[in-house]
């Protein structure tokens, strides 16, 4: 085992995702949207890879053994750093110790690299010739782009439009590395012209991308469909943060107390959260576990727990999880990613069963937290994972006030390089937030399909 990297050690075995395996209530499973029967693994076949199919079904096995082409792709920048936060805890004179897992090491900049390296690999091994996917703020296709072209598959990304107008460069990276990126909503699909045709003018929406990209892998010989985040296969894959952020700790003889992430599908919190929330079920350890969400885009403290479909066509298959509707668009004022209207249907299940809890904040504040961090720990961190800043300084500063020495281990998901469109309006001044109305959000969730449990 590579274990030069300060001591840490790369895992040789994915952890059953936030410890699935452990879990007394299992999270519902996927339904068909037609007959609303649990979907089958042939029913998903023409649109998801077969190994990663039979990962997104598999509930039981606590551990997978990670192919060596994938351990050998990690190598390059696993394990991440887990640091301590000196000069942060110093600035906030907090008794507290802070520890983060940085998982922006890497060309792509975020965690999402984890998981795309892991889906090409078994996209490759099936023969396929290609993927497609969609992009929101340009994180999960970036790193599919470079995972693609490692293995040698093309690459077709849907990306929301208004981030492709807003993040030229994170465009060319993606074409760097060989992709086709095309603007969402596009004349390309027939669910493309349909939405356009509804909403002219419209700047575009994940659940938009996700259904062009469905379409265009299932009309295409030799291609499928592959997500970054939300489903049970993508918390797996990226159970190697958990598992290496335990180990690290272990050898430390360090036990957190807290665990904070930020979450958008609840990817890199599942991730984090693993081997954790696995001690937890088995009733061997307690943590804190809290998921921070943008007030923006509220999926999990004011959204439903009940199955909502995962893309605006209506073509994927239904979820269970927390979800503000399918049909929200969160406000274009909103700066800072984690814009999904749904949620990991494992870490819906964990909330509403009460082993984490979640918290939004608003973009303003967190913007604060990131230019907080990035002065005193010399680190720019990405939009999304200063969500997890903010809630970590807050806790942190609690302490303060009581005099507890608590341990407070936060996911930095990634950097913001591509994110200074947003930075600029927060120095600008020119920052503001925006908090959907229950209105609003009681619209959107009136679309929910009715489905008999
Ligand atoms: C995509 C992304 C997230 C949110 O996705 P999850 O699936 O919830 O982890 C957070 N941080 C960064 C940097 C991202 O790219």
């Amino acid at each position: 085992m590579n274990c030069s990297k300060g001591g840490l050690a790369r895992p040789r075995r994915f952890f059953g995702n936030a410890a699935l395996p452990d879990m007394k209530n299992k999270p519902a499973p996927l339904l068909n949207p037609a007959t609303h029967k649990p979907m089958t693994a042939e029913e998903l076949a023409p649109v998801f890879c077969d190994e990663l199919i039979a990962q997104e079904l598999n509930t039981t096995d606590a551990y997978i053994d990670i192919p060596e082409e994938i351990q050998d792709f990690y190598k390059m920048y696993r394990p991440s750093p887990l640091i301590r936060a000196y000069f942060l805890e110093k600035a906030l004179d907090t008794p507290a110790k802070i520890y983060y897992k940085f998982e922006g090491n890497n060309t792509s900049g975020s965690h999402k690299l984890n998981s795309a390296i892991a889906q090409a690999y078994y996209a490759k091994k099936q023969g396929l010739k290609g993927v497609t996917t969609e992009t929101g703020a340009g994180q999960w296709g970036t790193a599919l782009s470079m995972a693609c072209s490692y293995f040698g598959l093309d690459c077709k990304v849907y990306m929301v439009k208004v981030s492709y107008e807003q993040k030229p460069f994170r465009r060319e990276v993606m074409r760097t590395y060989g992709a086709q990126v095309t603007p969402s909503p596009s004349m390309t699909t027939e669910i493309g012209k349909k939405i356009l045709a509804e909403h002219p003018g419209t700047t575009g929406s994940l659940g938009c991308a996700i259904s062009e990209a469905v379409e265009v892998a299932t009309s295409t010989e030799g291609y499928r469909y592959v997500l970054g985040s939300v489903l049970n296969q993508v918390l797996l894959h990226q159970s190697v943060i958990g598992l290496e952020t335990k180990t690290a700790l272990d050898k430390l003889g360090v036990k957190p107390d807290i665990i904070i992430g930020c979450a958008g599908g609840g990817s890199n919190l599942g991730g984090l959260i693993a081997p954790f929330m696995g001690e937890k079920l088995r009733g061997e350890a307690d943590y804190r576990i809290i998921a921070v969400e943008p007030a923006s885009c509220p999926s999990f403290t004011r959204g439903k727990f009940a199955y909502d479909f995962c893309d605006t066509g209506m073509v994927c298959p239904l979820a269970k999880m927390y979800t503000l509707g399918s049909g929200f668009i969160p406000s274009a004022n909103h700066a800072g990613g984690l814009r999904y209207h749904g949620m990991s249907s494992t870490l819906s299940q964990l909330y509403h069963d009460g082993l984490m809890e979640a918290t939004s904040v608003e973009q303003t504040s967190v913007f604060e937290a990131a230019e907080q961090f990035a002065r005193v720990e010399g680190i720019l961190p990405a939009p999304e994972s200063s969500h997890a800043i903010r809630v970590a300084i807050d806790e942190a500063l609690k302490c303060k006030e009581t005099g507890e020495e608590k341990t407070i281990v936060f996911g930095l998901t990634g950097t913001g390089y591509f994110d200074m469109v947003a930075y600029e309006k927060f120095n600008d001044g020119k920052m503001t937030d925006y908090i959907p109305t229950d209105e609003e959000l009681a619209k959107s969730l009136a679309g929910l399909p009715v489905v008999e449990e």
